[in-house]
């Protein structure tokens, strides 16, 4: 194949102007080919850097590492292996920075983990700099933290905008990787991090006749960046999942009238959201050493300090445990907390059902209309069982003369024509369509670019039957690939800024390793792959992620044709980083070195 390089097509890129967002990581809305960026390493930073031969007659590096995706993960990848002396450019489709929140804009957008806690914390001087202003941080404000450490750290001159990676070559006898971008565009590295993002490709199922529709149709994780007019106009909500729930409230503020369509109700609990306490926010930058070694040493990477409620840990008690008036009595003093307070319910089916009993209690306390709490509460699987959602105000907007709940269980959409929604219950005229309908998780943005390991085996079809990783970072016939935040990882079962910082600096130290004593290859052993795969599924044996009724994206159950098997690592953040520890410790046990 002949190499374009990267360079060659700069003076392109710098020209094209866009004003919208870069490539859609959505194949189905991706923007048109002429719309894409491309790639450039600048002639300038490239003539700074040393070039660095490979053995033999094997081709001349552009760079130690690529890094794709400029979320968290690429971002700070960047800066800490600039810090060990490792040269390496960061492709990202997007045309701008901050990953999940650059591209998620919908209204009421924002973390469940509390701003002092997500955010990172590798630069004291950062983290005392910042000032975050709500306990729970929006989009925007994350938004331009991530711009701000973009800057604050000169990581802009090494990442290249509008640049979609197509394919992952890796050439056995060099030892090497060549990354391809759709624009036709390559870059040859010895090692290639994948900081891809676990929820970076947004799914829309596709409705008969939507081309038909006079009104604008928009996704929650496409949100345009100019906006998109609300005021007065008659809106479908199709998705109740995080985005959706989150996105109910604040559409209904100025909608004339907004329809919520719901295939599944979820389990949601309120934010309490509010401005930070500035008290609140001096005392933990006083206390940062600390509390950032404790997030390490929680199972769910957070430590509270700001007290919400979503982040009260289990109660010592089991709820089968408790007596009725025990159990009435935690309700009636923790609210809506109640359900998630116990130790057992995440274990034990007959816990979770009382817990859920909890739960829609809070549900009917909340809604005006009785008729709705069926329809709202969620009746046929446990708490636990999909990522908690968390919310401003949700229950309370279907409390709104002007929101409508639409249960697709009594009558699913069947088209999408001129004027609406046409459904098996009937007709709703609206002017404007939101699809909130969720993504391919974890394993989507891998497989959509083509990973070439040894042999030509493309890594969708090494894990055709579900990911084998070795600690979520390497697979078996990868060498030099590492994925942040890879599935049989603890990612989205955990606050995601610790796991990228532990991923980020595990990963630095291996690649320092395999540089500093001469290796070349650093790829996981088959028996140590299948043995973290094993573990990866028994630690899931048995709690509510894996019930028999848990139909949740961390099994693929929302994608048809995905295996289902269990993705993330369920054994807790600090078992994960001591056994990864261990690995490092070891010399990098069950990583073979060449
Ligand atoms: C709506 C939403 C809310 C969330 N809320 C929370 C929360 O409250 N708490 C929490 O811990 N986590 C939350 N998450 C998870 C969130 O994704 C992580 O916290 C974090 O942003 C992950 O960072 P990342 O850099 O690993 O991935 P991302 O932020 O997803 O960034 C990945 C980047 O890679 C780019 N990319 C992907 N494929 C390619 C390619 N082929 N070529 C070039 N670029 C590519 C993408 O465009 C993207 O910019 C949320 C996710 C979503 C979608």
């Amino acid at each position: 194949m002949t190499r374009r390089s990267i360079t060659a097509r700069r003076a392109r890129s710098r020209g094209s102007a866009r004003r919208r967002h870069g490539a859609s990581p959505f194949g189905e809305l991706a923007a048109s080919p002429g719309e894409r960026g491309c790639a450039g390493l600048s002639q300038q930073a490239r003539a700074a850097l040393p070039s660095t031969a490979v053995p033999g007659d094997a081709p001349e590096l552009d760079v130690d590492v690529v890094v794709v995706g400029a979320g968290m993960a690429g971002l700070y990848s960047l800066h800490h292996l600039r810090e060990l002396g490792f040269r390496a450019v960061v492709l990202e489709q997007g045309d701008g920075v901050g990953g999940t929140w650059f591209w998620n804009r919908y209204p009421g957008a924002r973390c469940d983990v509390p701003s002092l806690e997500y955010s990172f914390g590798f630069s004291d001087e950062l983290q005392q700099e910042w000032e975050w202003t709500e306990v729970f941080p929006a989009q925007a404000e994350l938004e331009a933290y991530f711009n701000h450490v973009a800057d604050r750290f000169d990581l802009r001159r090494d990442i290249r905008l509008s640049t979609r990676v197509a394919a992952a070559t890796y050439d056995e006898p060099s030892g090497t990787w060549l990354v391809e971008t759709d624009a036709g565009d390559a870059i040859r590295s010895r090692f290639v991090i994948m900081a891809t993002g676990c929820l970076s490709v947004p799914m829309k199922p596709v409705v008969p006749g939507e081309e038909q529709f006079r009104g604008q149709i928009v996704q929650s994780s496409l949100w345009p960046r100019e906006g998109v007019e609300l005021e007065g106009k008659r809106i479908a909500l199709i998705g109740t999942g995080s985005s959706g729930v989150q996105s109910t409230p604040e559409i209904a503020k100025v909608a004339e009238h907004l329809y919520v369509f719901q295939r599944t109700p979820t389990y949601t609990w309120p934010s309490y959201n509010g401005p930070l306490d500035p008290e609140v926010q001096a005392e933990t930058k006083r206390r940062y050493t600390e509390l950032r070694k404790q997030q390490r040493e929680t199972p769910g990477g957070v430590t509270s300090i700001t007290g919400a409620i979503i982040m009260q840990g289990p109660e010592a008690r089991k709820i089968l445990e408790a007596t009725e008036e025990e159990r009435a009595a935690v309700l009636e003093q923790l609210g809506w907390g109640a359900s998630r307070a116990w130790s057992d319910i995440y274990v034990d089916e007959s816990a979770n059902d009382i817990a859920r009993d909890m739960y829609r209690t809070m549900v009917a306390r909340t809604l005006d209309d009785p008729e709705l709490v069926d329809h709202l509460a969620p009746s046929d699987y446990p708490i636990g069982c999909k990522r908690p959602v968390v919310d401003s105000h949700y229950f309370e907007a279907y409390n709104r003369d002007n929101v409508t709940l639409i249960d697709l269980r009594e009558g699913g959409i069947e088209s999408i024509d001129e004027t609406g929604v046409q459904t098996a219950q009937g007709h709703f005229d609206v002017d404007l369509i939101v699809f909130a309908t969720g993504f391919d998780a974890m394993t989507g943005a891998l497989f959509r670019i083509d990973i070439r390991g040894r042999d030509g085996v493309l890594l969708r079809d090494a894990w055709a039957d579900g990911p084998h990783t070795l600690l979520g970072l390497q697979t078996v016939g990868f060498p030099n690939l590492f994925t942040i935040n890879g599935p049989q990882s603890p990612s989205v079962l955990a606050n995601m800024v610790v796991c990228v910082e532990h991923h980020v600096e595990w990963i630095g130290a291996a690649l320092a390793f395999v540089r500093d004593h001469g290796y070349s290859t650093m790829e996981p052993t088959p028996e140590a792959q299948q043995a973290w795969v094993d573990h990866s599924q028994a630690v899931s044996v048995g709690t509510m992620f894996t019930a028999e009724s848990c139909n949740s994206w961390y099994v693929g159950a929302n994608i048809p044709g995905k295996p289902r098997i269990f993705m993330p690592y369920v054994g807790g953040l600090t078992t994960y980083i001591e056994k990864a520890e261990a690995v490092a410790d070891a010399g990098y046990e069950g990583f073979a070195l060449d």
